[in-house]
């Protein structure tokens, strides 16, 4: 099976797996992984049995023996999966602005930290964001950099799009003259797999209005 079969045998195989799951011969690998909540559960919680249940029979299919360690390995990768997802089903922060007044000068926050799933293998990418802004009519709340970055960080990205994702999000609550949004990132898959480019670093750069480019990176390096 290669990956274009996956994609197209998926709604069938979907459909067999959960008519399977909803059936007593599986009901025991949905017991076996004790979530605390028994069998009141929610909506949330059934997508999160179900994909417990999933990853469990495929920890078996690779071979991974159940000890006690790992009992309850397949619930918990489900809900960091749902963890690490959070950023597509809650809203942005919403900016709360203040008047720039007499402070016309440009605003530069870096070294934001962020943990975050590349789109192509699922597997972690890290780094920093740095941004630099020049204020229009309004001032944003510093700290709102950070829950920015970290929302946009918190589901499937490439570190391109996340770059984009939170330059324009600021852009439109901020209406600034002009913004920078630079992101670094080591990328697991690049690092502990496949090229195994230990060390590497990846940095992105987006430049949105009017803004001194060599200023910006000045502050930003300083
Ligand atoms: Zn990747």
């Amino acid at each position: 099976m290669d990956r274009k079969s996956v994609n197209n045998n998926y709604e069938q195989v979907k459909d067999d797996l959960v008519t399977l799951l909803k059936n007593k011969s599986m009901k025991i690998m949905l017991e076996d992984v004790d979530c605390g909540y028994g069998h009141e559960v929610d909506t949330k919680q059934t997508t999160l049995l179900y994909a417990a249940t999933m990853y469990k029979a495929f920890m078996e299919l690779l071979g991974i023996e159940e000890d006690d360690n790992s009992r309850d390995t397949a619930y918990r990768v489900a809900k960091m999966m749902s963890e690490k997802t959070g950023g597509i089903r809650e809203k942005p922060p919403e900016l709360t602005c203040f008047p720039v007044g007499k402070y016309n000068q440009y605003v530069a926050v870096k070294d934001i930290p962020y943990f975050s799933i590349c789109s192509h293998h699922h597997v972690p990418f890290y780094g920093h964001a740095h941004i630099c802004y020049w204020p229009k009519d309004k001032l944003v709340g510093i700290s709102k950099f950070a829950r920015v970055v970290t929302h946009f960080a918190n589901k499937p990205q490439i570190q391109e799009g996340m770059t984009t994702e939170i330059l324009e999000h600021l852009h439109k609550g901020l209406d600034p003259k002009g913004i920078v949004v630079i992101v670094e990132g080591e990328h697991l898959c690049m690092t502990s797999r496949g090229a195994k480019a230990v060390g590497s670093s990846t940095i992105t750069q987006q430049v949105k209005g009017d803004i001194d480019i060599k200023e910006a990176l000045s502050m930003l390096k300083g």
